[in-house]
């Protein structure tokens, strides 16, 4: 979308590893009408999917979720990052391996949060490997709730996890395709 290109343009910053930094219009300082404009381009395009909740990850997730189930007029739930290593009876659980931080947490869901009638959107941020997703959809068979698309933010298509997760199926979305970060320079998918 070319709203989001435009910002990526404007404010993004591109930091070693291949990471885009987005903190001041996404990730930390956060722009709420950008937020409310990638809610109503998910809205549009998962509008007839009869979606019951919104779903993603905390920290940054939970804003951008937060605004797209409020304009599907639903719950949001996010998947908290446990510290704990108690296994809880009553929480699904997954592991997630984290591209930015290079280290293994898990995620939990409490069993009310999340069941077998729900159709679920997942939103995030940022796709690149795939990790986050995959543990979120893992919450979501757990629970038995049918994914009914993903929807992200940026899209990093020179890592694999969108070209997975389409051919697993899944109908994702991304406001925006960055096909490389290479030399400093954010390069979008045509
Ligand atoms: P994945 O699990 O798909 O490998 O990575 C997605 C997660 O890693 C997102 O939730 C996001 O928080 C983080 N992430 C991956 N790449 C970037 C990046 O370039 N910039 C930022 N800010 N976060 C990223």
């Amino acid at each position: 979308m070319e709203f989001m290109e435009e910002r990526i343009r404007r404010d993004g910053k591109v930091a070693p590893g291949e990471i885009l930094k987005v903190d001041t219009f996404l990730n930390h300082q956060i722009d709420v009408s950008l937020i409310r404009q990638i809610a109503k381009a998910l809205k549009e395009h998962f509008g007839d999917r009869e979606i019951t909740k919104v779903v993603t990850i905390e920290a940054s997730g939970i804003a951008i979720a937060s605004i797209t189930a409020e304009e599907f007029g639903v719950p949001m739930v996010f998947a908290k990052k446990s510290k704990s290593r108690n296994l809880n009876s009553d929480t699904y659980k997954s592991r997630v391996y984290s591209y930015t931080h290079d280290r293994y947490y898990d995620i939990v869901v409490n069993e009310n949060a999340l069941n077998d009638g729900d159709k679920v959107l997942l939103v995030d941020d940022f796709l690149a490997n795939g990790q986050a997703m995959h543990g979120l959809l893992d919450i979501c068979q757990q629970a038995g709730a049918e994914v009914a698309g993903i929807g992200i933010c940026i899209e990093k298509s020179f890592q694999p996890g969108g070209k997975a997760l389409r051919e697993e199926g899944y109908d994702v979305l991304s406001m925006a395709k960055i096909k490389s970060l290479e030399n400093g320079t954010v390069e979008f998918e045509q």
